[in-house]
Formats: C-alpha cells, structure tokens, sequence
C-alpha cells in the first residue's frame, strides 16, 4: 500500500496557520496545557491561542519550553511558559502560580501528559515499577492537577477541564499498549466521576480519546511500513490523524459550544471501535 512520507520532524506535524482560523471562541479565557513542547499538547496549546486564550505551555525540559514558548510567540499568540514535570508537586504548585501571576487566573485545564516507557501486553513482561511509573504519571498526576487547579478554576465564569485519554482506553484493537490502555480506561472513569463532583461549581469536565496521531509518542505504531499499513488496515478511514485534528476537539470543548457538555468523551480515531 502507497503511503505518504513518514517525517518525524516535529513540526511538519503541524499546520502553521493561524490566520485560517476564523473563529474566537475563547477571547479573554486562560488556559493552562501539559506536555505540550510537542505533539497533541503543542497543537492544543496553539489551537486554544488561535482562538484568543492565553496559554500557559509546559514540559519537563526547558529548551523544549524555550523553543515552544518562542516558536508559538513568533505567530502572535499570546503563550508563556515553565518547566513541568506533571509527576512533581513543586512543578505543580509552579505552574498555577505562574499562570495566576501572567494571566490574572484560569479557565481552562488540559491534562495531557502521559508515558508508556514499555509497551508490552499487560502480562508479558511489565514489573511492579512499570505498572506505578504509568499510573502515577497517566491517573494519579491528572487527578493531582484537577485537584490543583479547582482554586482558580472556581473563580472562572466558564471553568472547563479536558483530560486526554486514548482510544486505547477501549482496549481493542489495543491490546499490546498493555497497561498503558488501563490508564487510559482510567480516565475514562476519572472524567465521569469528577464531572458529576463538579457540576454544582460550574466546571464541566471532558475527555479527548485520539486514535493513532502521528508525533514521536506513537512512532512505534507507523515507523515501518508494515506497522504503517496494520495500523491504518484498523482505522476506517484508513489514515493517521494529526494533531492539529486533537486541538480542534479541545477548543470546542472548552468554548462554549460545549456549555451542555459535560462528563463525556469524545474518540477522534478516524473511526475504530469504541466501546467498552
Ligand atoms: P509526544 O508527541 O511524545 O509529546 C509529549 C510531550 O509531553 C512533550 O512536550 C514532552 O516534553 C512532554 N512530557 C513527557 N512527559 C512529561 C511529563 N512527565 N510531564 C510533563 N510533560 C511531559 O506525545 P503525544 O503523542 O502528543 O501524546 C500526548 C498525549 O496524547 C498523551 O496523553 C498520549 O497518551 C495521548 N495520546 C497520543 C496518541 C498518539 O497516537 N500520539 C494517541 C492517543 C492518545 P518534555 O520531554 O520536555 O517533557
């Protein structure tokens, strides 16, 4: 099967186009976005500025800040940023006061950063330690960060919290993400409970499940061609997405086209099977 060039420089992932984005959903909002130097998170980021938020990036390394925070102001937008590793309560602790400090307060929280140090079926050969590293960074750093947030997110008008999950949380046809889809479905979990948690305070609280996105996190999955073509051969539209394709889902969520939403999640997998 002919497929497109593979290129994993990072950035021809990504469209540079904010002039073609008409709308402004999101003039005079605050957001804050984990991991996103690169990938889903970056395209987040810069989607949600797009749209007229003030965004606070974040990752754990500096000059992967530096050069986002750098490459998103050279467009205009409105971007700060600090060092975040989401698994470090300083960091943390860090990152609200920042956005506080620049912005005035927060509206919006995405929580997207994840690991699967060693995708592998859950029973092969994952150890005690693989099984907490993924839950710590993938569940408990998301519930940890919603926590944090929840002092400025209820003085927001319109708070919104979006958690990044995976249609590997559907296990199938994911299976060997191994325990990494567990996470996953985890979320899944975490975004009902905590949106029912919340509703009283006004913050709705979604979910982005993505199918396979191409960024340095899933090269796995395409890098050969023939990893390239099973992977599409289970995807209905029988292509990747981008992750562009994830920041336009974000941005509605948390505009108010969303405002009736709240404790779903919304699979962008190009149509691969989602249920349970
Ligand atoms: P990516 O392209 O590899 O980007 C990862 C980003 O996360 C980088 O900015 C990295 O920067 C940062 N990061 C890594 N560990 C971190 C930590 N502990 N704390 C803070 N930042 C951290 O990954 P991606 O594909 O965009 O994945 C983003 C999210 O989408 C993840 O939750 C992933 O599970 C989910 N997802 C991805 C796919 C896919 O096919 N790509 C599919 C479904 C779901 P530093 O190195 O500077 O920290």
């Amino acid at each position: 099967m002919l497929r497109t060039a593979i290129n994993l420089s990072v950035r021809t992932f990504h469209t540079n186009a904010s002039s073609s984005i008409k709308c402004n959903r999101l003039e005079g909002k605050v957001a804050v976005v984990t991991a996103s130097t690169d990938g889903i998170g970056f395209s987040i980021a810069k989607r949600l500025a797009q749209e007229g938020a003030k965004v606070m990036i974040s990752s754990r390394k500096e000059s992967n800040v530096k050069k986002a925070v750098e490459e998103l102001q050279s467009e205009g937008l409105q971007i700060e940023g600090t060092v975040c590793h989401v698994a470090k309560a300083e960091d943390r602790k860090n990152l609200f006061e920042k956005t506080k400090a620049n912005f005035g307060g927060l509206d919006i929280l995405v929580s997207n950063a994840a690991v699967n140090p060693t995708p592998d079926f859950v029973l092969v050969q994952n150890t005690e330690e693989v099984w907490d590293k993924i839950f710590d960074i993938n569940v408990k750093s998301t519930f940890l960060l919603i926590k944090d947030s929840l002092p400025l997110l209820k003085c927001s008008k319109s708070p919104s919290i979006i958690i990044i999950s995976s249609a590997a949380a559907y296990s199938n046809p994911y299976s060997s993400l191994g325990i990494y889809s567990i996470s996953k479905t985890a979320l899944l979990g975490l975004t009902k409970i905590t949106a029912r948690d919340l509703a009283s305070d006004g913050i709705r609280v979604n979910c982005i499940a993505p199918g396979i996105i191409k960024t340095r996190f899933s090269k796995l999955l395409y890098k050969s061609e023939e990893s390239h073509d099973v992977a599409v051969s289970q995807i209905s539209m029988r292509r990747l997405g981008m992750p562009d394709e994830i920041g336009s889902v974000a941005a509605f969520l948390a505009s108010s086209d969303a405002s009736y939403i709240t404790g779903e999640t919304i699979v962008v997998s190009g149509g691969t099977e989602s249920r349970l």
